[in-house]
């Protein structure tokens, strides 16, 4: 069985693109519904620590998929992707999930239709 993880970044908590949603509820409704092997929430993972945390968490990791509900999908491989170079993580194994201008249900809804591949 594939091992999941999901992350989620709402721009540092201020940005009024993630005002709508409980971020602390969209991990904890996808945490209760099983659908991954672990979550956490990162203020900005664009950021210089964000790539440290990348690289930390993903090299030698056993993750063989990684959801992250952030900006826009493009945007995040373009700036994950030194990140994930350095960890050996292959950028195709990236599921990147829009959740901008979304409230708490409408978020983990997206995020969990990515998830089952629906
Ligand atoms: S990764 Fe995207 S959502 Fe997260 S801080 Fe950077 S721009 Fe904002």
């Amino acid at each position: 069985m594939a091992n999941k993880g999901l992350l989620l970044c709402v721009c540092q908590g201020n940005c009024p693109s993630f005002q709508k949603m409980n971020i602390f509820e969209v991990g904890n409704a996808i945490r209760r519904d099983r659908l991954i092997d672990y979550m956490a929430i990162h203020p900005q993972l664009c950021s210089k620590d964000g790539d440290v945390f990348l690289t930390s968490l993903l090299k030698g990791n056993s993750t063989d998929e990684l959801y992250i509900g952030a900006c826009d999908p493009t945007m995040q491989t373009k700036m994950f992707r030194d990140a994930f170079e350095a960890a050996g993580f292959d950028m195709d194994h990236l599921h990147a999930v829009e959740i901008r201008n979304m409230d708490t249900e409408q978020t983990v809804a997206a995020i969990e239709k990515v998830i089952k591949g629906e």
